[in-house]
Protein backbone atom coordinates (compact mmCIF):
# COMPACT_ATOMS: atom_id res chain seq x y z
CA UNK A 1 0.00 0.00 0.00
CA UNK A 2 1.27 3.58 -0.75
CA UNK A 3 2.00 5.47 2.54
CA UNK A 4 0.39 8.26 0.62
CA UNK A 5 -3.00 8.84 -1.57
CA UNK A 6 -2.51 9.43 -5.28
CA UNK A 7 -3.52 12.90 -5.00
CA UNK A 8 -0.55 13.76 -2.55
CA UNK A 9 1.69 11.65 -3.64
CA UNK A 10 2.31 13.51 -6.60
CA UNK A 11 2.76 16.50 -4.70
CA UNK A 12 6.08 15.09 -3.49
CA UNK A 13 7.16 13.59 -6.39
CA UNK A 14 9.88 16.01 -7.16
CA UNK A 15 12.31 15.40 -10.15
CA UNK A 16 15.99 16.21 -10.98
CA UNK A 17 16.43 20.22 -12.06
CA UNK A 18 16.63 20.99 -15.82
CA UNK A 19 20.23 19.77 -16.96
CA UNK A 20 21.16 17.85 -14.04
CA UNK A 21 21.21 14.21 -14.14
CA UNK A 22 21.87 11.35 -12.05
CA UNK A 23 24.58 8.59 -12.15
CA UNK A 24 22.65 5.34 -11.28
CA UNK A 25 24.54 2.08 -10.58
CA UNK A 26 24.70 -0.16 -14.02
CA UNK A 27 26.48 3.62 -15.57
CA UNK A 28 28.55 4.88 -12.35
CA UNK A 29 30.87 1.40 -13.04
CA UNK A 30 32.13 2.78 -16.37
CA UNK A 31 32.38 6.62 -14.55
CA UNK A 32 34.88 4.91 -11.85
CA UNK A 33 36.40 3.14 -14.16
CA UNK A 34 37.63 5.95 -16.45
CA UNK A 35 38.49 7.63 -13.11
CA UNK A 36 40.42 5.22 -11.68
CA UNK A 37 42.36 4.90 -15.50
CA UNK A 38 42.72 8.89 -15.43
CA UNK A 39 43.95 9.34 -11.96
CA UNK A 40 46.67 6.89 -12.46
CA UNK A 41 47.58 8.23 -15.12
CA UNK A 42 47.99 11.45 -13.63
CA UNK A 43 50.02 10.49 -11.14
CA UNK A 44 52.43 8.40 -13.03
CA UNK A 45 52.80 12.24 -15.42
CA UNK A 46 53.72 13.91 -11.77
CA UNK A 47 50.22 15.54 -11.18
CA UNK A 48 49.24 15.67 -7.27
CA UNK A 49 45.73 16.13 -6.52
CA UNK A 50 44.42 18.93 -5.53
CA UNK A 51 40.51 19.37 -4.00
CA UNK A 52 38.95 22.89 -4.30
CA UNK A 53 35.71 24.18 -3.02
CA UNK A 54 32.81 23.84 -4.89
CA UNK A 55 31.78 27.63 -4.25
CA UNK A 56 34.18 30.67 -4.64
CA UNK A 57 33.63 34.39 -4.61
CA UNK A 58 32.36 35.87 -7.55
CA UNK A 59 35.23 38.22 -8.07
CA UNK A 60 37.17 35.28 -8.43
CA UNK A 61 35.43 33.40 -11.59
CA UNK A 62 34.56 37.39 -13.49
CA UNK A 63 38.30 38.41 -13.23
CA UNK A 64 39.77 35.21 -14.70
CA UNK A 65 37.16 33.59 -17.14
CA UNK A 66 36.44 37.34 -18.43
CA UNK A 67 33.41 39.67 -17.78
CA UNK A 68 32.51 39.62 -21.55
CA UNK A 69 32.31 35.64 -21.70
CA UNK A 70 29.12 33.55 -22.19
CA UNK A 71 30.16 31.76 -18.65
CA UNK A 72 30.58 34.96 -16.82
CA UNK A 73 27.49 36.87 -18.54
CA UNK A 74 24.80 34.56 -18.99
CA UNK A 75 25.99 31.14 -17.47
CA UNK A 76 26.96 31.35 -13.67
CA UNK A 77 25.06 30.08 -10.90
CA UNK A 78 25.70 33.44 -8.81
CA UNK A 79 23.11 34.02 -5.18
CA UNK A 80 23.87 35.93 -2.84
CA UNK A 81 24.48 34.69 0.47
CA UNK A 82 23.22 35.25 4.12
CA UNK A 83 25.47 38.12 4.55
CA UNK A 84 24.69 39.23 0.82
CA UNK A 85 27.96 38.47 -0.43
CA UNK A 86 28.21 37.11 -4.18
CA UNK A 87 29.22 33.47 -4.16
CA UNK A 88 28.89 31.53 -7.58
CA UNK A 89 29.10 27.50 -8.18
CA UNK A 90 32.25 27.25 -10.06
CA UNK A 91 31.85 27.01 -13.58
CA UNK A 92 35.49 25.62 -13.94
CA UNK A 93 37.91 24.79 -11.96
CA UNK A 94 41.29 26.81 -13.31
CA UNK A 95 40.62 29.82 -11.37
CA UNK A 96 40.41 28.16 -7.95
CA UNK A 97 43.38 26.43 -8.51
CA UNK A 98 45.43 29.15 -9.33
CA UNK A 99 43.65 30.84 -6.25
CA UNK A 100 44.89 28.13 -3.40
CA UNK A 101 48.62 28.42 -5.20
CA UNK A 102 48.51 32.29 -4.88
CA UNK A 103 46.52 32.09 -1.06
CA UNK A 104 48.92 28.96 0.44
CA UNK A 105 52.22 30.75 -1.60
CA UNK A 106 52.71 27.23 -2.67
CA UNK A 107 55.09 28.56 -5.14
CA UNK A 108 57.51 29.89 -2.26
CA UNK A 109 59.69 26.51 -2.31
CA UNK A 110 59.16 25.64 -5.86
CA UNK A 111 57.31 27.44 -8.62
CA UNK A 112 56.97 24.45 -10.36
CA UNK A 113 54.05 22.71 -9.53
CA UNK A 114 51.62 20.37 -11.22
CA UNK A 115 48.21 19.49 -9.69
CA UNK A 116 44.95 17.65 -11.01
CA UNK A 117 41.10 17.45 -9.72
CA UNK A 118 37.90 15.75 -10.57
CA UNK A 119 34.77 17.13 -10.01
CA UNK A 120 31.82 18.67 -11.07
CA UNK A 121 30.96 21.70 -12.51
CA UNK A 122 28.21 24.47 -12.79
CA UNK A 123 27.10 26.64 -16.16
CA UNK A 124 23.66 27.45 -17.08
CA UNK A 125 23.48 26.40 -20.59
CA UNK A 126 21.05 25.55 -22.94
CA UNK A 127 21.03 21.57 -22.25
CA UNK A 128 21.30 19.20 -25.14
CA UNK A 129 23.05 15.84 -25.72
CA UNK A 130 26.65 16.48 -24.16
CA UNK A 131 25.68 19.35 -22.77
CA UNK A 132 24.73 19.49 -19.42
CA UNK A 133 24.43 22.07 -16.52
CA UNK A 134 26.07 19.87 -14.29
CA UNK A 135 28.81 18.01 -15.38
CA UNK A 136 32.36 16.31 -14.64
CA UNK A 137 35.49 17.90 -15.37
CA UNK A 138 39.26 16.11 -14.89
CA UNK A 139 41.38 19.47 -15.01
CA UNK A 140 45.31 19.37 -14.69
CA UNK A 141 47.44 22.54 -14.50
CA UNK A 142 51.41 23.06 -14.34
CA UNK A 143 52.57 26.13 -13.05
CA UNK A 144 55.89 27.66 -13.41
CA UNK A 145 57.04 26.50 -16.65
CA UNK A 146 57.44 28.30 -19.67
CA UNK A 147 58.27 25.89 -22.30
CA UNK A 148 55.95 25.02 -24.51
CA UNK A 149 57.47 21.07 -24.43
CA UNK A 150 55.18 21.14 -21.12
CA UNK A 151 52.10 22.19 -23.04
CA UNK A 152 53.45 19.38 -25.54
CA UNK A 153 53.58 17.15 -22.62
CA UNK A 154 49.98 17.95 -22.13
CA UNK A 155 48.76 17.01 -25.34
CA UNK A 156 50.83 13.95 -25.11
CA UNK A 157 48.92 13.00 -22.15
CA UNK A 158 45.49 13.09 -23.06
CA UNK A 159 46.06 11.64 -26.48
CA UNK A 160 47.47 8.62 -24.17
CA UNK A 161 45.02 8.71 -21.77
CA UNK A 162 42.18 8.46 -24.70
CA UNK A 163 44.01 5.36 -26.37
CA UNK A 164 43.94 4.05 -22.77
CA UNK A 165 39.99 4.45 -22.22
CA UNK A 166 39.24 2.65 -26.33
CA UNK A 167 38.52 6.26 -27.47
CA UNK A 168 39.08 6.02 -31.10
CA UNK A 169 38.44 8.99 -33.75
CA UNK A 170 40.26 11.79 -31.69
CA UNK A 171 42.17 14.29 -33.25
CA UNK A 172 44.18 17.35 -31.36
CA UNK A 173 43.36 20.86 -32.74
CA UNK A 174 46.13 23.66 -32.00
CA UNK A 175 47.02 26.85 -32.37
CA UNK A 176 48.95 29.87 -30.94
CA UNK A 177 47.56 33.14 -29.30
CA UNK A 178 50.79 35.06 -29.28
CA UNK A 179 51.37 37.21 -26.63
CA UNK A 180 50.57 40.42 -25.38
CA UNK A 181 53.56 41.86 -27.62
CA UNK A 182 52.40 40.42 -30.63
CA UNK A 183 48.61 39.95 -30.16
CA UNK A 184 47.79 43.51 -29.94
CA UNK A 185 48.90 43.88 -33.95
CA UNK A 186 47.09 40.90 -34.89
CA UNK A 187 43.71 42.16 -32.55
CA UNK A 188 44.21 45.78 -34.80
CA UNK A 189 44.09 43.57 -38.19
CA UNK A 190 41.62 41.81 -37.24
CA UNK A 191 39.23 43.89 -35.93
CA UNK A 192 39.38 46.11 -39.12
CA UNK A 193 38.08 42.99 -41.09
CA UNK A 194 35.35 42.48 -38.46
CA UNK A 195 34.04 45.79 -39.81
CA UNK A 196 34.33 45.00 -43.24
CA UNK A 197 32.23 41.59 -42.41
CA UNK A 198 29.83 43.72 -39.65
CA UNK A 199 26.33 43.04 -41.85
CA UNK A 200 27.04 39.31 -41.43
CA UNK A 201 28.08 39.11 -38.00
CA UNK A 202 25.01 37.46 -35.39
CA UNK A 203 24.18 40.30 -32.60
CA UNK A 204 26.36 38.56 -30.10
CA UNK A 205 29.50 38.99 -32.27
CA UNK A 206 28.61 42.66 -33.39
CA UNK A 207 28.65 43.93 -29.45
CA UNK A 208 31.52 41.71 -29.29
CA UNK A 209 33.90 42.93 -32.13
CA UNK A 210 34.70 45.96 -30.06
CA UNK A 211 35.26 45.18 -26.96
CA UNK A 212 36.88 41.55 -27.37
CA UNK A 213 37.35 40.82 -31.26
CA UNK A 214 39.24 37.33 -30.64
CA UNK A 215 36.21 35.85 -29.65
CA UNK A 216 34.34 36.39 -32.22
CA UNK A 217 36.61 33.80 -33.71
CA UNK A 218 35.02 31.16 -31.66
CA UNK A 219 31.37 31.78 -32.53
CA UNK A 220 29.24 28.96 -33.43
CA UNK A 221 26.74 30.76 -35.57
CA UNK A 222 27.29 29.58 -39.37
CA UNK A 223 26.44 32.45 -40.61
CA UNK A 224 29.80 33.75 -38.45
CA UNK A 225 31.31 31.18 -39.40
CA UNK A 226 31.32 31.51 -42.72
CA UNK A 227 32.05 35.22 -42.81
CA UNK A 228 35.35 34.69 -40.95
CA UNK A 229 36.89 32.27 -43.09
CA UNK A 230 38.51 34.82 -44.59
CA UNK A 231 39.98 36.24 -41.50
CA UNK A 232 43.77 37.21 -40.66
CA UNK A 233 45.51 34.66 -39.12
CA UNK A 234 46.95 35.32 -35.76
CA UNK A 235 49.90 32.78 -36.93
CA UNK A 236 50.36 35.38 -39.30
CA UNK A 237 51.82 38.34 -36.36
CA UNK A 238 53.24 35.89 -33.90
CA UNK A 239 56.41 37.32 -32.56
CA UNK A 240 59.67 35.49 -32.93
CA UNK A 241 59.58 33.90 -29.62
CA UNK A 242 55.88 32.96 -30.00
CA UNK A 243 57.16 31.49 -33.47
CA UNK A 244 59.84 29.60 -31.90
CA UNK A 245 57.61 28.38 -29.59
CA UNK A 246 54.85 27.40 -31.98
CA UNK A 247 57.04 25.58 -34.01
CA UNK A 248 59.05 23.57 -31.30
CA UNK A 249 55.10 22.72 -29.89
CA UNK A 250 54.44 21.31 -33.17
CA UNK A 251 57.89 19.60 -34.41
CA UNK A 252 57.53 18.01 -31.04
CA UNK A 253 53.73 16.58 -31.69
CA UNK A 254 55.30 15.24 -34.35
CA UNK A 255 58.24 13.71 -32.77
CA UNK A 256 55.87 12.16 -30.85
CA UNK A 257 53.67 10.88 -33.28
CA UNK A 258 50.43 12.62 -31.76
CA UNK A 259 47.54 13.28 -34.69
CA UNK A 260 47.06 17.11 -34.81
CA UNK A 261 45.71 19.91 -36.59
CA UNK A 262 46.24 23.31 -36.77
CA UNK A 263 43.16 25.68 -36.18
CA UNK A 264 43.30 29.23 -36.89
CA UNK A 265 40.28 29.63 -35.80
CA UNK A 266 40.74 27.70 -32.27
CA UNK A 267 40.96 30.82 -29.44
CA UNK A 268 40.01 29.73 -25.91
CA UNK A 269 36.80 31.64 -24.40
CA UNK A 270 38.63 32.67 -21.59
CA UNK A 271 40.77 35.52 -21.61
CA UNK A 272 43.48 35.09 -19.79
CA UNK A 273 45.04 32.34 -22.47
CA UNK A 274 48.39 32.98 -24.18
CA UNK A 275 50.48 30.99 -27.15
CA UNK A 276 49.62 27.26 -27.30
CA UNK A 277 46.02 26.51 -26.89
CA UNK A 278 44.19 23.26 -27.99
CA UNK A 279 40.87 21.21 -28.25
CA UNK A 280 40.73 17.60 -28.62
CA UNK A 281 37.50 16.88 -30.87
CA UNK A 282 36.24 13.44 -31.47
CA UNK A 283 33.95 13.47 -34.49
CA UNK A 284 31.67 10.96 -33.29
CA UNK A 285 30.11 13.42 -30.92
CA UNK A 286 28.05 15.30 -33.03
CA UNK A 287 27.69 19.33 -32.38
CA UNK A 288 29.54 19.01 -28.97
CA UNK A 289 32.46 17.35 -30.26
CA UNK A 290 34.87 19.03 -27.82
CA UNK A 291 36.04 16.30 -25.20
CA UNK A 292 39.28 18.47 -23.66
CA UNK A 293 40.26 21.56 -23.86
CA UNK A 294 43.05 23.57 -22.45
CA UNK A 295 46.89 25.97 -22.92
CA UNK A 296 48.68 28.48 -21.36
CA UNK A 297 47.27 30.76 -19.27
CA UNK A 298 50.44 33.01 -18.78
CA UNK A 299 49.01 36.17 -17.32
CA UNK A 300 46.64 34.47 -15.14
CA UNK A 301 48.50 34.10 -11.88
CA UNK A 302 49.84 37.65 -11.62
CA UNK A 303 46.55 39.16 -12.31
CA UNK A 304 44.92 37.27 -9.45
CA UNK A 305 47.41 39.10 -7.08
CA UNK A 306 50.38 36.61 -7.06
CA UNK A 307 53.63 36.56 -8.93
CA UNK A 308 54.86 36.64 -12.90
CA UNK A 309 54.34 33.00 -12.83
CA UNK A 310 53.32 31.07 -16.08
CA UNK A 311 51.19 28.40 -16.12
CA UNK A 312 49.26 25.77 -18.36
CA UNK A 313 46.33 23.37 -18.29
CA UNK A 314 43.57 21.87 -19.52
CA UNK A 315 39.90 20.37 -18.61
CA UNK A 316 38.51 16.96 -19.78
CA UNK A 317 34.82 16.56 -20.43
CA UNK A 318 34.19 13.77 -18.13
CA UNK A 319 30.69 13.01 -19.44
CA UNK A 320 31.50 13.20 -22.71
CA UNK A 321 34.59 11.02 -22.13
CA UNK A 322 32.19 8.47 -20.54
CA UNK A 323 30.38 8.46 -23.70
CA UNK A 324 33.33 7.93 -25.94
CA UNK A 325 34.82 5.05 -24.19
CA UNK A 326 35.04 2.01 -25.80
CA UNK A 327 34.90 0.18 -22.17
CA UNK A 328 31.99 -1.93 -21.07
CA UNK A 329 30.44 -0.81 -17.85
CA UNK A 330 29.29 -4.41 -17.48
CA UNK A 331 32.71 -5.35 -17.12
CA UNK A 332 33.26 -3.81 -14.65
CA UNK A 333 29.67 -4.39 -12.56
CA UNK A 334 30.73 -6.00 -9.13
CA UNK A 335 28.68 -8.85 -8.13
CA UNK A 336 28.48 -10.43 -4.84
CA UNK A 337 30.88 -13.15 -4.17
CA UNK A 338 28.96 -15.29 -1.41
CA UNK A 339 24.89 -15.20 -1.20
CA UNK A 340 24.20 -16.23 1.94
CA UNK A 341 20.83 -18.87 2.06
CA UNK A 342 19.48 -19.16 5.72
CA UNK A 343 16.66 -20.80 6.99
CA UNK A 344 14.88 -20.30 10.28
CA UNK A 345 15.54 -17.85 12.88
CA UNK A 346 18.79 -18.83 14.62
CA UNK A 347 20.45 -19.11 11.15
CA UNK A 348 19.54 -15.82 9.63
CA UNK A 349 21.35 -13.88 12.77
CA UNK A 350 24.13 -16.55 12.33
CA UNK A 351 24.01 -15.25 8.63
CA UNK A 352 23.75 -11.49 9.37
CA UNK A 353 26.94 -11.94 11.34
CA UNK A 354 28.64 -13.81 8.90
CA UNK A 355 27.67 -11.35 6.16
CA UNK A 356 29.19 -8.37 8.24
CA UNK A 357 32.95 -10.42 9.26
CA UNK A 358 32.64 -11.14 4.88
CA UNK A 359 32.45 -7.20 4.38
CA UNK A 360 35.38 -6.86 6.95
CA UNK A 361 37.63 -9.30 5.14
CA UNK A 362 37.29 -8.22 1.78
CA UNK A 363 34.46 -10.48 0.39
CA UNK A 364 31.33 -8.90 -0.94
CA UNK A 365 28.21 -10.47 0.77
CA UNK A 366 24.25 -10.67 0.66
CA UNK A 367 21.59 -12.60 2.19
CA UNK A 368 17.82 -11.72 2.29
CA UNK A 369 16.29 -9.45 5.23
CA UNK A 370 12.54 -10.32 4.16
CA UNK A 371 12.44 -14.79 5.69
CA UNK A 372 12.10 -15.90 1.99
CA UNK A 373 11.86 -19.57 1.15
CA UNK A 374 14.90 -20.83 0.32
CA UNK A 375 14.02 -21.24 -3.13
CA UNK A 376 13.29 -17.64 -3.73
CA UNK A 377 16.37 -16.93 -1.99
CA UNK A 378 18.72 -19.27 -4.39
CA UNK A 379 16.40 -17.38 -7.42
CA UNK A 380 17.74 -14.04 -5.82
CA UNK A 381 21.84 -15.00 -5.22
CA UNK A 382 20.71 -16.01 -9.30
CA UNK A 383 19.70 -12.85 -10.32
CA UNK A 384 22.37 -10.90 -8.13
CA UNK A 385 25.12 -13.38 -10.15
CA UNK A 386 26.94 -14.50 -7.12
CA UNK A 387 29.76 -16.87 -7.19
CA UNK A 388 28.59 -18.98 -4.71
CA UNK A 389 25.55 -19.44 -1.80
CA UNK A 390 25.93 -20.12 1.38
CA UNK A 391 23.10 -22.28 2.88
CA UNK A 392 22.26 -22.57 6.29
CA UNK A 393 18.77 -23.73 8.09
CA UNK A 394 18.88 -24.69 12.32
CA UNK A 395 19.57 -27.75 11.91
CA UNK A 396 22.80 -27.72 10.12
CA UNK A 397 23.59 -24.97 12.51
CA UNK A 398 23.16 -27.09 14.97
CA UNK A 399 25.36 -29.42 13.59
CA UNK A 400 28.26 -26.34 13.29
CA UNK A 401 27.77 -27.01 9.24
CA UNK A 402 26.96 -25.46 6.30
CA UNK A 403 26.65 -25.59 2.50
CA UNK A 404 28.92 -23.99 0.19
CA UNK A 405 27.26 -24.44 -3.40
CA UNK A 406 29.33 -23.17 -6.23
CA UNK A 407 26.38 -21.22 -8.77
CA UNK A 408 28.11 -21.95 -12.09
CA UNK A 409 29.05 -25.54 -11.61
CA UNK A 410 26.36 -26.37 -9.34
CA UNK A 411 28.85 -28.38 -6.87
CA UNK A 412 27.98 -28.24 -3.61
CA UNK A 413 30.06 -29.07 -0.12
CA UNK A 414 29.98 -29.63 3.10
CA UNK A 415 31.75 -26.43 5.46
CA UNK A 416 32.42 -25.92 8.92
CA UNK A 417 30.93 -23.31 10.68
CA UNK A 418 34.43 -22.83 12.85
CA UNK A 419 36.35 -20.49 11.15
CA UNK A 420 33.96 -20.47 8.24
CA UNK A 421 34.35 -16.93 6.82
CA UNK A 422 38.37 -17.31 6.71
CA UNK A 423 37.68 -20.82 5.21
CA UNK A 424 35.66 -19.48 2.49
CA UNK A 425 37.57 -16.29 1.99
CA UNK A 426 40.42 -18.70 1.21
CA UNK A 427 37.96 -20.69 -1.48
CA UNK A 428 37.07 -17.70 -2.88
CA UNK A 429 40.80 -16.23 -3.51
CA UNK A 430 42.24 -19.59 -4.52
CA UNK A 431 39.86 -19.67 -7.32
P1 LIG B 1 35.97 24.44 -21.14
O1 LIG B 1 36.15 24.56 -19.65
O2 LIG B 1 34.80 25.25 -21.66
O3 LIG B 1 37.22 24.63 -21.89
O4 LIG B 1 35.54 22.93 -21.40
C1 LIG B 1 36.41 21.85 -21.28
C2 LIG B 1 35.65 20.57 -21.59
O5 LIG B 1 34.58 20.42 -20.65
C3 LIG B 1 34.96 20.62 -22.95
O6 LIG B 1 35.84 20.15 -23.94
C4 LIG B 1 33.80 19.66 -22.75
O7 LIG B 1 34.19 18.32 -22.98
C5 LIG B 1 33.46 19.83 -21.29
N1 LIG B 1 32.28 20.71 -21.11
C6 LIG B 1 32.23 22.06 -21.11
N2 LIG B 1 30.98 22.49 -20.90
C7 LIG B 1 30.21 21.39 -20.77
C8 LIG B 1 28.81 21.15 -20.53
N3 LIG B 1 27.96 22.16 -20.35
N4 LIG B 1 28.37 19.88 -20.45
C9 LIG B 1 29.23 18.84 -20.61
N5 LIG B 1 30.55 18.99 -20.82
C10 LIG B 1 31.03 20.24 -20.91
Amino acid sequence: MPIYPKKERQIFMIQLIRGFKDILPGEVELWQAVEKVARQLLEDFGFKEIRIPIMERTELFARSIGEDTDIVEKEMYTFPDRKGDLITLRPEATASIVRAYIQHRLYAKDPVQKFYTIGPMFRRERPQKGRYRQFYQINAEIFGVQSGLVDVQLIFFLVTLFSRLQVSDVKAHINSLGCPKCRPKFKTALSEFLESVSDKLCSNCIRRKDRNPLRVLDCKVPSCREAMVKAPSILDFLCSECKEDFDEVKNMLEKLRVPFVVDKNLVRGLDYYARTTFEIQAESLGAQNAVAGGGRYDGLVSELGGPDIPATGFAIGFDRLTELTGLDAKQFYQKPDVFVAALGGQSRLAAFEWVCAFGNQGIRAELDFGGKSLKSQMKQADRLGARYALIVGDDELAKREAVLRNMQTKEQISVSIDGLVENIKGIIIAE
